[in-house]
């Protein structure tokens, strides 16, 4: 084994490469641990060799390396995933891809990105050009748009645009693939589809051209609701008020903001909040709406002020939408590290029934907080609950009676793909991994049958 990484390590030649045992742990790792299922899985899981293509060409002499000497190869760029997508199970050489970051072309309306540019990186350079990245989530300080198609949803924006797999969300993808003389593959329209969200198992992104937007100022608010209820009955108000241009539509139960000391103040009396981010001139249309469904709003900060903290870490509270979708367990797991979470969907038209009997029904093991999100026309919430975990057990009991209640239940405890929707549609995701991945080098073990039963007869 000794032998072959001496190899390795003369054919990458000038690629920037390290193998010491520092920088092997900190790139083989994710946020996996957010999961107490995953954490003794995978804390153990070590590359071999961590590679850090400068630019198309490192990549493609890297990718031919692991090909020719058959080894593994695991793509990783901002390392925020969350089921243990970019950790190496079967060690290897792991791909850094983030010095891939430059901007190659701005238009209006689109951009065309290396796929290791950071999406807060993103935003303040287009901040001059009047345009802005239509979604990212809460990790936007060191999320990757390439990380964002290949492993994410979505985040601040879905309440407006949807997710990142809807249709027009990503306009093309440049992909390498991994054989001994890598071919580069530009996949445009609903071709985008066969290495969207599938972990790098196909194909190493390279270029991403995504739409964009013009640019709002965004302002950002919490108000304070009586109770959840109607907390949510606002959050639906106020996403499916068209005419508003908005950002972040974030409801959470009296629990939370209880227990986040910086959330506290926020919430007086036991209060449930909305966390919002509103294009400043229509910041008064949005108060009205709160007040009709009778919020009182607790936090107003400013566009300038909110860009500032995001942009440069400004500001007594972090950027709000830092409290929100994955960064709420985050925030929990500091108060309580027994905490775990799920993520849940809910029906459009049903969802407010169903939110109320998640509460209902898991009182004591569920706290809730929604995502609003507009997708194909229609205006419904996600969530990403905290859990109180007693057992794996206990948890999938929860998970099976949500499924069988309507309330859809992508599981954060597997890093399996096929768990994660490989396959589900007929995107040509698998067809697209014998092309780009003849020899099953990528991310192995991602897939729990690879090659399939057929192919390998
Ligand atoms: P990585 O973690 O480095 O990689 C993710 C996956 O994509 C891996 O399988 C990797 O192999 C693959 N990959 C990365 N780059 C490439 C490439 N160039 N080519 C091929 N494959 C590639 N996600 C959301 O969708 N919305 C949220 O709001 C959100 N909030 C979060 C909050 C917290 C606190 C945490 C820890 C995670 C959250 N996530 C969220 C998950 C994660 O941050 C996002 O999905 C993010 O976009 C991943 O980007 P990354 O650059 O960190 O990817």
């Amino acid at each position: 084994k000794a032998g072959i990484w001496a190899e390795v390590k003369a054919a990458l030649g000038d690629i920037p490469h390290a193998d010491d045992a520092a920088t092997l742990k900190l790139k083989s790792r994710d946020f996996f641990w957010f999961s107490p299922i995953l954490k003794p899985q995978l804390e153990h899981c070590r590359a071999d060799l961590v590679v850090a293509p400068r630019n198309r060409d490192e990549v493609i002499r890297a990718a031919s390396v692991a090909a020719r000497l058959r080894v593994p190869i695991t793509v990783r760029a901002g390392g925020t995933g969350n089921y243990g997508q970019a950790v190496p199970l079967e060690g290897g050489m792991l791909l850094d891809v983030s010095a891939l970051d430059r901007t190659l072309w701005v238009k209006p309306g689109a951009g065309r990105f290396e796929a290791g540019a950071r999406l807060l990186d993103m935003d303040r350079g287009l901040f001059a050009e009047g345009q802005e990245v239509r979604l990212y989530p809460s990790t936007r300080k060191q999320a990757t748009i390439g990380g964002l198609i290949a492993g994410g949803a979505g985040g601040a924006g879905s309440c407006t645009w949807g997710q990142i797999s809807d249709p027009g969300a990503v306009l093309a993808l440049q992909v390498v693939t991994v054989e001994e003389s890598p071919r580069i593959v530009e996949l445009r329209g609903p071709d985008v589809l066969k290495v969207l969200h599938a972990y790098g198992v196909n194909g190493v992104i390279t270029e991403t051209e995504i739409p964009l937007a013009p640019r709002h100022d965004w302002a950002e608010r919490i108000v304070a609701f009586p109770d959840l209820a109607a907390a949510a009955r606002f959050g639906q108000a106020f996403t499916e008020a068209d005419g508003i241009a908005k950002r972040l539509v974030s409801i959470h139960e009296p629990r939370i903001p209880a227990a986040i000391k910086r959330l506290k103040p926020y919430a007086p009396d036991g209060a449930a909040i909305a966390i919002l981010m509103v294009s400043e001139p229509q910041a008064e249309a949005c108060e009205a709406i709160a007040a009709a469904h009778g919020g009182t709003v607790t936090f107003r900060r400013t566009a300038e002020a909110a860009r500032a903290a995001a942009f440069d870490g400004h500001g007594a509270i972090a950027p709000l939408y830092e409290y929100t979708w994955n960064h709420t367990t985050l925030h929990m797991l500091k108060v309580d590290p027994t905490i775990t979470y799920l993520q849940l969907r809910f029906p459009p038209g049903r969802n407010l029934d169903l939110v109320a009997w998640v509460g209902e029904r898991f009182r004591d093991e569920i706290w809730l907080h929604l995502e609003f999100q507009r997708r194909f026309g229609r205006v419904t919430n996600s969530a990403l609950p905290i859990v109180k975990f007693t057992s794996p057990e206990r948890l999938y009991a929860i998970v099976d009676e949500l499924n069988a209640n309507e309330v859809a239940v992508s599981d954060p405890h597997s890093y399996a793909l096929d768990d994660a929707g490989w396959k589900r549609v007929d995107s040509g995701a698998a067809q697209f991994k014998s092309l780009a991945d003849p020899h099953g080098l990528m991310n192995p073990g991602k897939l729990r049958a690879w090659p399939p039963a057929e192919a390998a007869e």
